[in-house]
Formats: structure tokens, C-alpha cells, sequence
């Protein structure tokens, strides 16, 4: 039997596999995914003097549940060719598609979990760690391995990966990771991907002052709505806009990580809209990376190809950053700058937010949904009956 034998291969669980696909399209509160646009009350993208990310200052309110979308609406192109491929047994239709496409099949076909035990794991910084899982992982699902870390951001470890793998080597290099511009928000991205993905990890408060320096810690950090991750995406979506004109949307991704979770920050600099993920475990069982954060992470590191920008039901919800930032607009515009911008300690800027789901979602997600939840069918019904085969 056909499915069978392709069964035999797979070095994944299937059912798994194909929920976690769904949880980026469907409408089921419980198990979605989702991206829920914000509001800027209040910044300081214009102050006066110079305001480094480290001292971002954000104020924002999400809008209310409703006008939230599932992740996969966002990356029409990759959701395409993910139902396409697992679902309907159909190649993409071009090279690009194909390069990444084989991306993720190599990396599911492979060793997908990380040499750490919980020891060595609690000595790690959240930045030693986004290290590891941006060798192991992100620089993988890539279409180029190699990676940029910031400088000044972390005790070196040579060409070593930090995990417990002596023979891993690292693919990324340490380098200036300077962005922006010294009238308004600037400073160091801590990890770049792929030239065009921005991650921030934020240190969690330590039971014991430990080894970690003061800068950071300052209070309790959480992923949602934190002020730097959005200063640092905002920035680098206008970076993005003037260096790539010629792109087709510049909805530009930025990945936070902390304490095991990951969540992608996006703003979309043409339409000023800023949208924020649901937060997603970044491990299943001790260090084999979960399937949702691989294809979360497969997604936003092959944004240029795989992302379609905001579905028109998105645009409405503007962040009100463009009012708010007027009286510098020209700056984030003309004058930002990647490189040589100016050398700031990393810190964190803490807030915590509620947030609520029931996300909306377009009508090809939903044929998309028709398509896994038929397939998880059978393949319960594949499951059910060998069971009984066996019985
Ligand atoms: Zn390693």
C-alpha cells in the first residue's frame, strides 16, 4: 500500500504533524495560532536625546479579539505549499518553493533535538540558548546557515556551538548587529538570521543573582508586548523597506525568546500595522524541538519567500506609530542604518500583557482546515484499523 510505505519513512508522527499545521489555520480557539494587532498609546520613537532599544519606552493595548487573524494568514505562499506537500501529495509549483520546501523536509528527516541536559541548560543566558537554537534550528530551516550574534552580547565560545556536543560547531559568526539611528530608536539586535530576521532574547530573572550581569536583570520580562522586541521590529521593518524597495510587502518578522517560548513580533511599515503571535513552546519532550515552533520558525526565517502580507481584513488595524512618530518620520524612512550605528549594552524593558483569542481568518485557511481535518480523519481511521489488525 502506497501510504504505507510512505508511513515507513516519515521520521515524524504524522497526526502530529498535521495538527500542528492546522493550528496555523484554523478557527478552533483552543488550538490556534493566532496574530492579534496592537495599538500604540503612547512611545518614545521621537524623544529627545538618544534612545536605545534598551530603553525603548511602548505603550500599547491589543485590539479586542475579534479583529485577530490565524498565523497561516500571513503566509498564504507557505501554508500553500505545506497542505499542498503533506496533504495533497503535490510538489510546489516553483524553485523557490522547492529550495525551502527541502529545507523543512531535511531538518523533520533529521536529528531534531538539541545535546543539553537540564544542568548545563540552567547555566545557559536566554542569549546562549537563542545561540544554540538559532544553530541548530533557525539557521537550518534557513535558506543560508549562517547567522550574525552580536558582538558584545554574550561571553564567546569560539567556533563552539553552546550546546553539549563538542564536535558542534557553530555556523553564525559575532559581529556588529547595529541598527537605526541615534536621533530615534537604535541599537544592537542581539541574533540576525539569514541577513533579514531579527531575534531577541530576553534574560529571565535568575532565583540567585548568579552569573548574570546587572544589565540583565530588571524585573520580570515576558515576551507579550515587550517594548523592545516591538522598538527593534519597527526599526528594522523601515530598514528593510528602504534597503528592499522591490519587495512585494513589508511586513517584516522579528522572533522573541525567552524561558523556552518563542513568539514573532511583525510590523508592516507601508501600512503601519503591528502584530504580535500567540507564544509557542519551543520544546516537546527535554530538547526535541516542537512541531508548531518549526513551522512558526520555517515560516518567519523564509518570510521573503513564504509571507503574502496582511489580508485586507488586517489593514484597517493601523498601530498609530506613523502619527505617533511624525515629527521624525523622515528618519525611519530616509535614514536609518544597518551597521556602525552605535554600541549599547543589552537590557530589557519588562511588561506583561493579556491576551485574549478567537481569531478571524480567511477563506483559504479554512479550505486548508477542511483538508487536514479530512486527512487526520484518515489517518485515524489508517490507526484504528491496524490496531485492530493487530489485535
Ligand atoms: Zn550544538
Amino acid at each position: 500500500m502506497a501510504s504505507g510505505s510512505k508511513k515507513q519513512r516519515l521520521m515524524y508522527n504524522e497526526k502530529e504533524w498535521i495538527s500542528s499545521i492546522m493550528s496555523l489555520c484554523t478557527c478552533d480557539v483552543l488550538a490556534q495560532i493566532t496574530l492579534t494587532p496592537m495599538k500604540i498609546l503612547n512611545c518614545n520613537a521621537t524623544a529627545k536625546g538618544r534612545t536605545p532599544f534598551t530603553r525603548a519606552f511602548c505603550d500599547t493595548e491589543y485590539y479586542p479579539d475579534q479583529d485577530a487573524f490565524v498565523f497561516g494568514d500571513v503566509f498564504q505562499s507557505g501554508i500553500n505549499v505545506l497542505v499542498d506537500y503533506f496533504c495533497k501529495d503535490i510538489q510546489p509549483n516553483n524553485q523557490q518553493y522547492s529550495i525551502v520546501l527541502e529545507k523543512l523536509l531535511d531538518f523533520m528527516n533529521g536529528d531534531r533535538s538539541i545535546h543539553l541536559n537540564e544542568q548545563r541548560r540552567q547555566k545557559l543566558t536566554e542569549t546562549e540558548l537563542a545561540i544554540m537554537v538559532a544553530n541548530h534550528f533557525w539557521g537550518k530551516l534557513a535558506t543560508s546557515s549562517s547567522y550574525l550574534v552580536d558582538k558584545n552580547c554574550t561571553r564567546k565560545n569560539g567556533d563552539k556551538c553552546f550546546c553539549e556536543d563538542e564536535s558542534c560547531k557553530m555556523t553564525g559568526q559575532y559581529g556588529d548587529t547595529s541598527v537605526g539611528n541615534v536621533d530615534v530608536w537604535y541599537g544592537n539586535l542581539d541574533i540576525i538570521i539569514n541577513n533579514d530576521l531579527p531575534v531577541e532574547p530576553l534574560e529571565d530573572v535568575p532565583d540567585s543573582p548568579g552569573e548574570k550581569s546587572a544589565v540583565e536583570i530588571q524585573g520580570s520580562t515576558a515576551l507579550e508586548g515587550n517594548e523592545q522586541i516591538i522598538a527593534q521590529t519597527i526599526v528594522f521593518s523601515f530598514l528593510q523597506r528602504k534597503t528592499h524597495p522591490e519587495q512585494k510587502n513589508f511586513l517584516t518578522p522579528c522572533i522573541g525568546i525567552r524561558s523556552s517560548e518563542l513568539l514573532v513580533m511583525m510590523y508592516d511599515s507601508e501600512n503601519d500595522v503591528l502584530l504580535e503571535s500567540s507564544c509557542i513552546p519551543l520544546f516537546r519532550d527535554a530538547y526535541e524541538l516542537n512541531y508548531t515552533a518549526i513551522l512558526v520558525s520555517w515560516l518567519t526565517v523564509n518570510n521573503k519567500f513564504l509571507c503574502t502580507g496582511l489580508p485586507e481584513g488586517l489593514k484597517k488595524h493601523r498601530s498609530n506609530f506613523f502619527d505617533l512618530a511624525k515629527p521624525k518620520m523622515e528618519v525611519y524612512e530616509e535614514n536609518l542604518s544597518f551597521g556602525s550605528v552605535c554600541d549599547t549594552p543589552n537590557a530589557i524593558m519588562p511588561k506583561g500583557k493579556f491576551k485574549t483569542k478567537n481569531a478571524r481568518f480567511t477563506l483559504s485557511m479554512h479550505e486548508h482546515t477542511r483538508t487536514m481535518i479530512d486527512m487526520l480523519g484518515k489517518l485515524q481511521e489508517e490507526e484504528d484499523s491496524e490496531y485492530l489488525l493487530v489485535e
